[in-house]
């Protein structure tokens, strides 16, 4: 590992870090998209088309949700927040709530969250981890037919992109943790905090599709390679700390 202290960290997650608590990814083997099409259930078109259909896969979706538990990746992250002497910034692509479950507290959800809904009538975004049906009404407004999952879907603008632009270019050290380095502008991300002088590393089961630019990597899976990660890095923490 680069030999400086780091005052500003952005961790990029993605799928890969919820794989072991059980969440399918997008493209491994058994991933999510084996078995249904991207068009079917998450573009904007597929939900004007058949609301019904995607509102039952991300209640299902949301259902599974409910059942599993964060798994030691998360944990690190959120004991890294906690005890580094520096800023932690998460920004995951994850629309699952694992990491707040395991104590993360500063987090941008870039494409939205499972267990929140929001109205395309009136634009009132809530929690809820019910099934929502076309017949379900909006708590504010009170319409029918207007909730949608609260989810950045194919062909729509991720959320807050402009404040993790700032947190990328302000950065000294990116971690990219079980992401594929496919879904942009995630994929991208690596190269602005690159650009704005950041060291890079890359922790996942295999090296993505945008390996090459990261310094530094660890392959393995989640589990094992954030926690080793995040105690090397609070360890070197405490001796710039003591000097
Ligand atoms: P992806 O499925 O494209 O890639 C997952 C990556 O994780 C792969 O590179 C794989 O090698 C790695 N991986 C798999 N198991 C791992 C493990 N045990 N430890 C470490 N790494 C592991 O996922 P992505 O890059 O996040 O793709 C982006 C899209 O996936 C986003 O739009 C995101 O919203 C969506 N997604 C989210 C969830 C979730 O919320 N948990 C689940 C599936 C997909």
């Amino acid at each position: 590992m680069k030999p400086q202290e780091f005052r500003r960290i952005v961790i990029l997650t993605g799928a890969g870090i919820s794989a072991e608590s059980g969440i399918p990814t997008f493209r491994d083997k058994g991933g999510l998209w084996e078995k249904y099409r991207i068009e079917d259930v998450a573009t904007p078109e597929a939900f004007r088309k058949d609301p019904a259909f995607v509102l039952e896969f991300y209640n299902r979706r949301r259902r599974d949700l409910l059942k599993v538990k964060p798994n030691a990746a998360h944990y690190a992250l959120a004991r890294l927040e906690r005890e580094y002497p520096g800023e932690v910034l998460l920004v995951t692509q994850n629309v699952d709530d694992l990491h707040e479950r395991a104590g993360s507290r500063r987090i941008i959800h870039m494409h939205g969250e499972l267990l929140k809904v929001r109205c395309e009538g009136c634009g009132h975004v809530f929690k809820t981890e019910e099934d929502i049906l076309t017949t379900t009404p909006c708590p504010s407004c009170g319409k029918k037919g207007t909730l949608r999952p609260h989810v950045v879907w194919f062909g729509e603008m991720p959320f807050h992109l402009e404040e993790i632009w700032q947190a990328l270019q302000g950065c000294d050290l990116f971690l990219a943790v079980g992401t594929s380095g496919t879904v942009y502008p995630a994929a991208g991300f690596v190269e602005i905090a690159r650009r704005a002088g950041a060291w890079c590393v890359e922790l996942n089961l295999e090296p993505s599709a945008v390996a090459d630019l990261f310094h530094e990597h660890h392959y393995g899976p989640a589990t094992k390679v954030v926690p080793a990660f995040v105690e090397g890095l609070l360890q070197r923490s405490k001796n710039f700390d003591t000097g």
